[in-house]
């Protein structure tokens, strides 16, 4: 560690302006990325902005069919939810397997999606449901947030304040989880509106979370395990790292998506 201010933000415009003041400061949500990059220097900003002490961005609202998830939402908070388990409970089995009990007790969905990391598991969620992500100067579709390793569509400053995504009809998540850590090995989100569904996979791409086509047009012919029979993902394009070679992931993703289709038809 080395020395950086400290301050809390009393609101979204509080947290924004104290930014803009200092570009070279950092927003802090759950700690659970930024603290540990801090420890290993790979993150040196001169000032964290706490948004604990944030209260709007806290929470889940849910109206109808429409869900709205407050940025500081924990992991916890997610998984334990009464309305996403009735709205989406594939959402709440995928944040209970994120890590473990302390970080999904701190972590939150607004941190995990401003990182971006390749292996993370909200991503597939929100690319599936094609969420928005709301923050304090726009929204932005899933579709056009997501744009390469640890990169995204905010600009520099840009704080998320939530996300909002309708209820789908049906939808299932599965991973192969990294063994440590629980990161996706590959991760595959699955959700059905009406005759119209969307497969995104976390996890396995060289530039992070990506839909498959192929599987959505067979998907959206017939909603079922077997629709999937045959379909395979080439591992052109697929990460390699010491967790597995892209064919491995290219072999896992088929597997991942028949599971995710079995569980949002169970
Ligand atoms: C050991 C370990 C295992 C993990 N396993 C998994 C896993 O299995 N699956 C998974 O998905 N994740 C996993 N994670 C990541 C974890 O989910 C983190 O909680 C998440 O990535 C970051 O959320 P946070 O709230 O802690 O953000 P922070 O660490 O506080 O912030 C992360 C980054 O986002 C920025 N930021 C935070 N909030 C906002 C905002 N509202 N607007 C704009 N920028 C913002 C910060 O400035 C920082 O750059 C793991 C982490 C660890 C350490």
């Amino acid at each position: 560690m080395y020395t950086f201010e400290y301050v809390r933000a009393g609101s979204i415009d509080d947290a924004a302006n104290i930014l803009e003041l200092n570009p070279e400061a950092r927003y802090l949500a759950g700690g659970q990325t930024l603290v540990p990059a801090l420890k290993q220097r790979l993150a040196k900003p001169t000032m964290l902005i706490d948004l604990r002490t944030v209260s709007d961005i806290k929470g889940i609202h849910r109206s109808g069919t429409a869900i709205g998830l407050g940025a500081m939402t924990t992991h916890q908070e997610i998984a334990a939810s009464a309305d996403i388990a009735s709205a989406c409970p594939a959402l709440c089995y995928l944040a209970g397997e994120i890590a473990d009990a302390a970080i999904r007790s701190r972590g939150t969905i607004g941190g995990s999606l401003a990182n971006n990391d390749p292996a993370a598991d909200y991503p597939a969620a929100m690319l599936a449901l094609g969420a928005t992500i709301v923050t304090n100067k726009r929204k932005i579709v899933a579709d056009d947030y997501f744009k390469g390793l640890f990169t995204t569509a905010l600009q520099p400053g840009e704080l998320i304040t939530g996300i909002g995504f309708q209820q789908p009809d049906q939808a299932g998540y599965a991973k192969m989880a990294q063994r440590a850590s629980r990161f996706a090995l590959v991760g595959v989100f699955v959700a059905r509106f009406g005759s119209t569904v969307r497969v995104a996979v976390t996890g396995a791409g060289e530039t992070g979370v990506f839909r498959v086509p192929a599987m959505e047009a067979a998907l959206s012919a017939d909603f079922s395990v077997t629709a999937l029979a045959g379909h395979k993902v080439p591992a052109a394009g697929l990460m390699s790292d010491l967790h597995g070679p892209a064919d491995y992931r290219a072999a896992l993703i088929p597997v991942m998506a028949e599971r995710a289709v079995a569980a949002a038809l169970a």
